[in-house]
């Protein structure tokens, strides 16, 4: 889509400006294009992608270090998109996560079938909890949906702290009790590598953060630490993170409601450590998903960890640390390093432990562009997401995870609100 060229400073005009080349950004210039409207997408990175970001190649280019599961695989807009780019998915049964098919390891022995029959008991007391709760308008924290006496409650807690990203405690349940389940798909060739092969011919200019947006007048004026762009109207997809730290000035400042809507919808974090392995580490039986109970004695700081292997074009285990274990491991990666590799040689053995033959981890809350893995709201303050996404003067729209009420924090979320944000210009441009 070519722009309109107004004068030799090299000043460009467009219909609309996407601020943020991640899913929602990709996701909006797309529709633009296929209905002939001018756009452009400003990123402030070297790349695009944003929160869908390869690891370097010879760790394993597949190795995603953000999103990498298409959650609620059956209606989920990027399964499509994979069919038609001819990406392989796999575990079409899409219960990965399940309790069933969880490898559990408790101490030194695997999870008997006992207990995997209470933890799925308490689970169910759990999500029967959160059902009532659903069309309630008396909000309060997701944790007081669990019982804390229950023996499977750090289980389920420590569940629920990767899918916020954040301790249960600090999330209001009728914003989770709002998300459907569906399947969890994988992408075996990479999620942030199908994104990069989907936004081929989307007009995107890297290295540019935005700095400032004056929306004062009828034409937005865009300023990037290059150069100034003009348009008529503006998506807005950048993160929670970096609207709360106010990276992007706006003349006139976002109404106070907005800003309110941002701090009451903060970043939780979620890290992901990868272990790369030598070739013929694993075998097909050892692919899945695991949760294992450390021994408290034995290491203090690690108590329940869960993490996937994996078995691709190279061999991995990615952990996942959600909440303040997350946060943690930004400032201390060399910590939590040691005490995986200690968890390795404990419970797999010698062998696989001298296999290992590179660790990397994620640092999203560090991302400068990021400042966060994903949204949470905070109990009480569910609805403010509609109020995020509430357009301005229908010049000023937002889009992005957090703006999506029941798929806020995941790509589909992402793409479904880059599209919506898309639409609700195209209208506003027939009418
Ligand atoms: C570790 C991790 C694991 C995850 N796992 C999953 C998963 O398995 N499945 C799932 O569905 N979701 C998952 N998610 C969530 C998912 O990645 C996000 O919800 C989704 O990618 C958000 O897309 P977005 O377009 O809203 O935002 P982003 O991807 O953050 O895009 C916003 C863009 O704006 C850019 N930007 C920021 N500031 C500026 C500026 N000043 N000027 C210009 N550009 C700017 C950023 O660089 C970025 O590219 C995960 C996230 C993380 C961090």
């Amino acid at each position: 889509m070519k722009a309109i060229f107004l004068s030799k400073k090299r000043i460009f005009n467009y219909e609309v400006i996407i601020v943020g080349a991640g899913i929602a950004g990709i996701s909006a210039a797309k529709i633009f294009d296929k209905n002939n409207i001018s756009n452009i997408v400003i990123e402030a990175n070297n790349r695009l992608g944003g929160r869908a970001k390869k690891a370097q190649k010879s760790f394993g280019s597949w190795f995603d270090l953000g999103c990498s599961y298409l959650h609620e695989g059956d209606i989920n807009p990027l399964t499509s998109i994979a069919k038609r780019l001819k990406i392989s998915i796999s575990n079409e049964k899409g219960d990965l996560f399940s309790i069933e098919k969880t490898k559990y390891f408790s101490k030194n022995n695997k999870f008997s079938l006992k207990k995997v029959g209470l933890l799925k008991n308490s689970y169910n007391d759990f999500l029967k909890n959160l059902n009532f709760h659903k069309n309630k308008v008396k909000d309060s924290s997701l944790s007081s949906c669990l019982n804390k006496v229950d023996p499977c409650y750090p289980i389920i807690f420590d569940y629920l702290t990767g899918l916020n990203a954040v301790e249960a405690n600090f999330v209001s349940k009728i914003d989770f009790a709002s998300v459907n389940d569906g399947k969890d798909l994988i992408i075996e060739s990479g999620l942030a590598k199908m994104i990069d092969r989907w936004a081929k011919g989307v007009n995107i200019i890297v290295d540019s953060p935005v700095m400032k947006i004056n929306w004062k007048k009828d034409i937005i004026e865009v300023h990037t630490n290059k150069q100034k762009y003009f348009s008529k109207s503006i998506i807005l997809t950048v993160s929670n993170g970096v609207l709360a730290n106010q990276d992007i000035k706006f003349i006139p400042n976002l109404p106070d409601y907005k800003m309110q809507a941002v701090q009451n919808l903060p970043m939780g974090i979620l890290n992901k450590i990868g272990v790369l392995f030598k070739e013929g580490t694993f075998k097909e039986k050892d692919i899945g998903w695991y949760v294992a109970l450390l021994d408290k004695d034995t290491d203090n700081k690690l108590e329940i960890i869960s993490f996937e292997i994996r078995k691709i074009e190279k061999e991995h285990m990615i952990f996942f640390f959600g909440g303040k274990k997350g946060l943690d491991i930004e400032n201390f990666p060399e910590k939590y390093y040691r005490s995986i590799v200690k968890f390795i040689k404990y419970q797999f053995g010698k062998r696989i432990k001298n296999n290992i033959i590179e660790i990397i981890h994620s640092s999203w809350g560090k991302d400068p562009y990021t400042k966060g893995s994903y949204s949470y709201a905070l109990p009480g303050h569910s609805s403010e997401r509609a109020l995020l996404k509430k357009p301005l003067e229908k010049k000023v729209y937002f889009a992005g995870e957090a703006t999506i009420k029941n798929y806020y924090g995941t790509c589909h979320g992402a793409y479904i609100s880059g599209a919506d944000a898309a639409k609700e210009i195209i209208s506003k441009l027939n009418n």
